[in-house]
């Protein structure tokens, strides 16, 4: 989906003038990409509806950048489309705060309870307890069980011969005595939707009414996705979704149709299989995902995950107000040594993960140390404004740090670089106007 909409949006961009033919053909190729990537199609129709309207409208066609306009409408309808803000997770004021997970077999139900509770705990503060409720199959107890070790929480199980509203019933006076505040209740699964299945659901559900109920769905199955959770939101009732796998889900056809089908917003996203990889979902930065603008946000999420929130924060500041220097390059480029591989990191950089060979803005993992030791040569002054530095100045930094003045010019070089794509980053997400929220 997203490099078909690129294709379609790079011949918009620069164009001075829009025609309301322009619009239209722009909008079926928009239509075409959609249902390819398995949209539900009352939902194509009505955003293609609402992104004509929006855009044969006459301020667009007036303005001095109507390409551009477009492609902002088209954007914050795809943000819309996706329920538009950010849904937080439910807490109740009285503790402890239920969760039941809910999905078909596969989907990823047992994972993501140990995922979320991981958030839980890292995010939140939270002190979660883990319910082993699927007892139909011994391995799902025991899966559980697993990464309960592995995330050093504990799982409260009963084993397979009591039923599992009795397990969730015991689970949620266990928490009371131990001062969990959140139960986590991972359920079974079926093949296909049944009756049997539901009512088992319903009547954990009758329990206590929990403050959340999320149906953990499989993006990789496109429009199914969709349909069941159509009919768990029908017949059980839920209150989110978490979308799994989206790690291998190039069509981002469930994540478009999920919320205006069924009116429940899309909480977290799977990205992988490990206990780190769930993720909230952000509709604005899912649309500019799918637009190929990189995800600068989850970037910065991401790099507050393993930096400290403070100098996150700044950084961001940095990013937007243009005043990033040496002091906060050399300072990056030790985070991103915390962060992981570079290249999975580099992918999220507006534009460069278009960039075939990504040569002007590599950061060589061996090369780190020796960028490093040229900056620590340079004086607070040049670290602060590069532009003085000359060829003095240049000879001197090589000389202190062991490398070469070619080294020095590179490294120049690579640092302007960036500059101009946080300029062009910092031009798109302005142009955003809802405002940008952070969490
Ligand atoms: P359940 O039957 O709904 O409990 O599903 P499981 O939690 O057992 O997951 C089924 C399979 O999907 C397992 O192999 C998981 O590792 C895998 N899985 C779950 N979530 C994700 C995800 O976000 N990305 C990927 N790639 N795999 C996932
Ligand atoms: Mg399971």
């Amino acid at each position: 989906l997203a490099e078909r909409l690129q294709g379609t949006i790079q011949k918009l961009k620069g164009k001075g003038k829009v025609s309301e033919q322009d619009v239209k053909e722009m909008m079926r190729e928009v239509r075409f990409a959609l249902i390819e990537a398995d949209v539900n199609l009352k939902v194509v129709k009505e955003f293609v509806k609402n992104v004509s309207e929006r855009a044969i409208g006459s301020e667009v066609m007036k303005s001095l950048t109507p390409g551009q306009q477009v492609i902002k409408i088209v954007q914050d309808e795809l943000t819309n489309l996706m329920g538009g803000e950010q849904s937080p997770i439910k807490f109740s004021t009285k503790s402890p705060t239920v969760i039941m997970m809910v999905g078909l077999q596969g989907a990823g139900k047992t994972t993501t309870t140990g995922k979320l509770a991981n958030v839980l705990r890292k995010k939140y503060n939270r002190k979660p307890l883990l319910v082993a409720a699927d007892i139909y199959r011994p391995a799902a107890v025991q899966q559980l069980q697993t990464l309960g070790k592995q995330l050093s929480l504990p799982v409260f199980s009963l084993g397979t011969d009591i039923s599992p509203v009795e397990i969730a019933r015991k689970a949620i006076e266990h928490a009371k005595e131990e001062h969990h505040d959140v139960v986590i209740i991972d359920t079974a699964g079926r093949l296909h939707i049944d009756e049997e299945l539901m009512q088992e659901l319903k009547d954990i559900r009758a329990l206590k009414e929990p403050d959340e109920v999320f149906l953990v769905v499989d993006a990789m199955t496109g429009q199914d996705a969709v349909n069941v959770a159509q009919s768990f939101n029908e017949t059980v009732g839920i209150t989110g979704v978490v979308l799994t796998k989206l790690d291998g889900d190039t069509r981002g056809g469930a994540a478009l149709s999920i919320r205006s089908v069924t009116q429940k917003p899309i909480k977290f996203v799977g990205m992988g299989e490990k206990m780190d990889a769930l993720e909230t979902f952000h509709p604005e930065r899912m649309a500019q995902r799918i637009l190929g603008m990189g995800d600068v946000l989850s970037l910065i999420e991401k790099a507050q995950a393993n930096v400290d929130m403070e100098k996150a924060k700044e950084l961001e500041q940095k990013f937007m107000t243009q005043t990033f220097t040496f002091d906060d390059f050399v300072e990056q480029l030790q985070a991103l040594k915390k962060m992981g591989p570079l290249d999975d990191i580099l992918k999220m950089i507006p534009g460069v993960n278009k960039m075939k060979g990504l040569d002007n803005v590599k950061v060589d993992e061996k090369q780190m140390g020796r960028l490093e030791a040229i900056i620590y040569s340079m004086t607070p002054a040049e670290k602060t404004n590069p532009e003085i530095i000359n060829g003095n100045r240049k000879k001197r930094i090589a000389k202190g740090s062991g490398t070469t003045i070619q080294d020095v010019n590179r490294l120049l070089k690579q640092f302007e670089e960036m500059k101009k794509m946080m300029k062009q980053m910092t031009g798109m997400t302005q142009g955003k106007g809802k405002g940008k929220k952070k969490m």
